[in-house]
């Protein structure tokens, strides 16, 4: 298939915590898309104001003005349970509210047309998703189903599944869910194809918004790309160090005006931008202010921010990074002097001390900085949808990807002891099996419960999902064997079957809702109602369109009548628009067809007068 054919071209799709990216393979080469307001990155936000719904640039324009309807970070809460204590910490940060949902999923709650609303998580990403579908499709000029989309390494099963049921509600045909930084390896890859020369050893560092990544990988001539170990933490980027710089500033509140900030959600929320955008600013000038008039109770708040205070209140996650790529590399069993190339990726590794600190480790190693560090995973992405799609450039064809798995998974053996069953690193798709046996006498049935972490005790680790596997022959303990197999499959999705061995009797775990997984019917009903707030954007957009085509019918009139000589005014036209604006005021819910009918009335006066 190719871009000039009829078909519909797959796209990659890099769905951050923060911004999100599209792109596509047109023309032999990737294009990276940019939105309605011509940026190439668009805020993964969506904000629901009075009868509006707005998503990217238009929703974060709003967020200061309207934290508690305006949603953003919904990465950190997909395929997360309310409970998490990392979940329980965010709510404590957000604006918005979030409740626990049944089976302790967490709920996003907004008021929205004068009603209370929620949204799961999943929904939330696919508004984001369906927005990045539709800037896709204003540049193709065509209608576009298949994608791929990236996840970060460490995201675990039910992140991944979650992520692509949020494809399946925005109308995405979730092709293959690729690890960002596998995808930032592929892009590095394609680029600097002629310049390698057998393998070369590449650690893509990724800093962004909500999460750090960070992967070391083998690139071969061909185009081969083989993950040697990944690690990272889901809870590391730049959000917390706005945390930081907002506590900071809160401290200063308290201290100077003896005042405490923490209940004031507005005002936090225009903090945290005002701090977001300081924290940018300090990352190519040493000094910055941070001034917010009428914060709170008439505070007229103003503070200067220096490049070493920033450093100062991060530093400790600054050097949890240096840990976490000391750790990777051991997992790879290699040597810092082995990695040839030091990719940055993420909007976080613009900070000067993040590259001088890791510039440092490498022993003053230049840092590969090619890569536009907001566009790299998307371009991979396209070039992994543009290969499954069929596409047959040679660049293309010769991509060949070993990824491996994030994270360790295994079964709870008596103790509450994790039994690995497939280790982390390993490559994927990847089967294995490993064998087990009753625990007690006359044992009928048993339960496996599946965790996923790196953990000996099983209750510190994520719990999968579990079942039950009954009908056990009766005998006395330690004599039936079960065969647990695990399998997981190229977009790093785990199935796990149980098998009594004397009997051939299997089991399968399927995720189902109790663990977190949407079921048919949510689906369904989500994809539904996705559909329903299109259409409402659709209408919302076509009365915005109708409301302003008749006030500037409204000005132009006015604007005739004012240049006529004063004898010569209408006094049934001056009347008209008058009794139309005051229409206009208390028309707001009219429909279209109610104001394109003013319109017209309006216009045709206008005719019979001028
Ligand atoms: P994610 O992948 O987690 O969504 P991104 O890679 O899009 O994140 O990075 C977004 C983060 O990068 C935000 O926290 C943003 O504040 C930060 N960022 C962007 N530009 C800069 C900069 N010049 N200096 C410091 N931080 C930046
Ligand atoms: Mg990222």
């Amino acid at each position: 298939m190719d871009d000039r054919g009829n078909n519909t071209p797959a796209i990659g799709i890099d769905l951050r915590t923060t911004y999100s990216c599209v792109a596509v393979w047109k023309h032999d080469r990737i294009q990276i898309i940019p939105n309605d307001q011509g940026n190439r990155i668009t805020p993964s936000c969506v904000a629901f104001v009075d009868a509006e719904r707005l998503i990217g640039d238009g929703a974060m324009n709003k967020a200061a003005m309207n934290p508690a309807n305006t949603i953003f970070d919904a990465k950190r809460l997909i395929g997360r349970r309310f409970s998490d204590s990392k979940v329980q910490d965010d709510i404590k940060l957000w604006p918005f509210r979030v409740i626990a949902g049944p089976v302790d999923t967490p709920k996003i709650v907004v008021s929205f047309k004068g009603e209370e609303k929620e949204f799961l998580a999943e929904e939330i990403s696919s508004m984001i998703l369906g927005k990045m579908k539709e800037t896709a499709e204003t540049y193709l000029g065509k209608p576009v189903k298949d994608a791929v989309i990236t996840v970060p390494a460490y995201f675990n099963d039910s992140q991944r599944q979650a992520t692509k049921d949020a494809g399946a509600i925005a109308g995405l045909n979730v092709v293959r869910i690729i690890n960002e930084p596998t995808a930032a390896a592929i892009a590095y890859g394609l680029d600097n194809k002629t310049d390698i020369n057998g393998k070369i050893n590449v650690l893509i560092f990724d800093l962004g918004g909500g999460t750090f990544d960070v992967s070391i990988l083998t690139i071969a001539e061909g185009g081969t790309i083989e993950v040697k170990a990944v690690a990272g933490d889901t809870h590391l980027g730049g959000e917390d160090f706005d945390n930081r710089m907002v506590d900071h500033c809160g401290r200063e509140v308290k201290r100077r005006w003896n005042k405490d900030l923490s209940e004031n959600k507005r005002a936090l929320g225009r903090l945290r931008f005002a701090c977001e955008k300081a924290k940018r600013i300090l990352s190519c000038s040493t000094q910055t202010s941070i001034e917010l008039d009428g914060l709170h109770e008439a505070i007229d708040f103003s503070m200067k921010f220096s490049r070493a205070k920033f450093e100062e209140l991060n530093m400790s996650f600054f050097s949890k990074c240096i840990e976490i790529v000391e750790a990777c590399l051991r997992d790879a069993k290699m040597e810092k002097s082995c990695v040839n190339e030091v990719i940055l990726v993420g909007g976080s590794t613009r900070i000067p001390k993040v590259q001088c600190m890791l510039q440092e480790f490498f022993e003053r190693k230049e840092l590969c900085k090619s890569m536009n560090p907001d566009e790299a995973v998307a371009y991979g992405a396209a070039v992994m949808a543009a290969k499954l799609s069929g596409n047959n450039h040679k660049s293309c064809q010769d991509l060949l990807l070993l990824d491996v798995t994030p994270l360790s998974l295994g079964v709870e053996v008596k103790g509450d002891i994790l039994s690995v069953v497939i280790p982390r690193n390993t490559p994927i798709p990847t089967k294995k099996s490993k064998n087990f046996c009753t625990s007690e006498d006359n044992q009928f049935l048993t339960t496996i419960m599946v965790y996923q972490g790196e953990r000996t005790r099983s209750k510190d680790n994520h719990l999968l999902g579990e079942f039950t596997i009954s009908g056990i022959p009766l005998a006395p303990k330690g004599v039936t064997k079960f065969m647990d197999t695990f399998e997981i499959d190229a977009n790093g999705i785990l199935t796990v079957t149980s098998e009594i061995i004397s009997t051939g009797k299997t089991e399968k775990l399927t995720i189902t809702n109790e663990n977190g997984r949407l079921s048919k019917e949510q689906m369904e009903k989500m994809v539904k109602d996705a559909e329903k707030y299109k259409q409402e954007d659709i209408e919302y957009k076509k009365k915005a369109d109708a409301l302003n085509a008749l006030e500037d019918c409204i000005y132009n009139m006015k604007y005739k009548i004012k240049n006529m000589t004063r004898g010569k005014r209408s006094r049934k036209m001056e009347d008209a628009i008058a009794d139309t604006t005051k229409w206009i005021e208390h028309n707001q819910a009219a429909s279209v067809d109610e104001v394109q009918r003013m319109k017209e009335h309006l216009e045709s006066l206008c005719m019979d007068e001028f």
